[in-house]
């Protein structure tokens, strides 16, 4: 309440004298005091104030406030503020006030809706303010700004046509390149048609997204998923196996998938030599376990030996982790006992730390999002590089 008050006791008479003198005429809804020059609906504004009906002072002020060119601009900050404050019901209705105004400029006007559209969007009022923003979309100096609400409105909805048909829109009017962000809505649309089990309808969109960007590795791995359901391990691995090339940091991601694609169509030699090579090419403790895993269905004391090769070179929780299992094998007694201790320890670490970062925002994350939840930020979530991650 005393920071509603401080905000009007500040910005009103701000607005008043700026609507008054700027104008230099006196707004005709203002009834001036011929003793002290305070309008009369001022001390009525102040009086709801001081009685803490900040609504009706509100109202008040508004009506004291003429709408002109000149106090558009005050009218806008103010909305602005409440909106910033979470006031948005006042935001609302400052801004409306402007909308309805046909006195002042269509420029100016074509603001007051934007804000009015930001105010909805606050208040989770997405229909009315996809309406004022494709009204907007038409009107010159709005329309880049009024897509990119559209858009993220239409995430929101996960209303992934529309998405793609805005961006496209505003890929013409920029010189920006979206084709990343359109090949993610054709996946998205993919992973909704695969859980309404279309795999025919998901793998045609998988491909739309890869005509779009070909570097969409999103696609290659949804298409392996829908490939794998319908037991076509061959064309599935092909699938998973063009993520290398697209983009290796999600080689993690699709590892083990790989593995199983091998041992469905029974070659184990190919796996072994795949995994081998991805590791010594990539490295990155996720291929390299994959790779120790290998090594130990054949023979757990190569599997050992290479592990301890490697966090001689390199500190990580999880290389530490994975040898204890191998130890656990072999091991008895008080032995047996004292790796118990020590997996607890590397299990709570793993636990407890995020493996993920939105190099956009700073997000951390336990699994991999291809949209940051925290900013929105498309492919902005990366492995965290450290002694207990990737
Ligand atoms: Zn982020």
């Amino acid at each position: 309440m005393f920071n509603t008050i401080y905000l009007l006791f500040l910005l009103l008479p701000v607005a008043f004298i700026s609507g008054y003198f700027l104008g230099h005429k006196k707004p005709n809804n203002i009834k001036l005091d011929d003793k002290n020059i305070i309008p009369s609906d001022y001390i009525k504004g102040l009086n709801f104030l001081l009685n803490e009906q900040p609504d009706k002072a509100v109202q008040v002020f508004i009506d004291l406030l003429e709408v002109n060119e000149e106090t558009v601009e005050t009218h806008l900050a103010l909305g602005h503020l409440f909106r910033r404050r979470g006031e948005v019901n006042r935001a609302i209705r400052i801004h409306q006030n402007l909308v309805e105004r046909t006195s002042i400029e269509p420029e100016q006007r074509a603001r007051a809706i934007y804000q009015l559209g930001q105010d909805y969007l606050s208040a989770g009022l997405l229909d009315r303010a996809e309406k004022l923003f494709n009204e907007l979309m038409e009107q010159k100096p709005q329309t880049q700004a009024a897509m990119q609400r559209l858009i993220e409105i239409y995430q929101q909805e996960k209303d992934w046509a529309k998405a793609i048909e805005i961006t496209k829109r505003l890929a013409m009017n920029t010189e920006q390149d979206y084709t990343k962000i359109i090949a993610h809505y054709y996946c998205e649309q993919a992973e909704q048609m695969l859980r309404y089990n279309e795999p025919n309808k998901a793998i045609k969109l998988t491909k739309k997204a890869i005509r779009v960007n070909t570097l969409c590795a999103r696609a290659s791995i949804i298409e392996g998923q829908v490939l794998v359901k319908m037991k076509k391990y061959k064309e599935a691995l092909k699938a998973y196996q063009r993520v290398e090339h697209q983009n290796p940091e999600l080689l993690p991601e699709v590892i083990e998938q790989i593995k199983q694609c091998y041992n469905q169509l029974d070659q184990n030699t190919k796996m072994r030599d795949y995994v081998f090579n991805v590791q010594s090419q990539y490295g990155g403790i996720s291929l390299v376990l994959a790779w120790v895993d290998v090594l130990a269905k054949e023979n757990s004391s190569s599997a050992e030996e290479f592990l301890i090769a490697y966090l001689k070179e390199k500190a990580s929780v999880r290389a530490m982790d994975k040898l204890i299992d191998i130890k656990q094998i072999d091991s008895i007694g008080s032995a047996q006992d004292n790796l118990n201790i020590i997996k607890s320890v590397t299990t709570q670490l793993l636990k407890t730390k995020s493996h993920y970062q939105c190099h956009s925002c700073g997000f951390l994350a336990n699994i991999y999002h291809w949209q940051c939840p925290s900013c929105k930020g498309w492919d902005t979530i990366e492995s965290l590089h450290w002694v207990d991650g990737e």
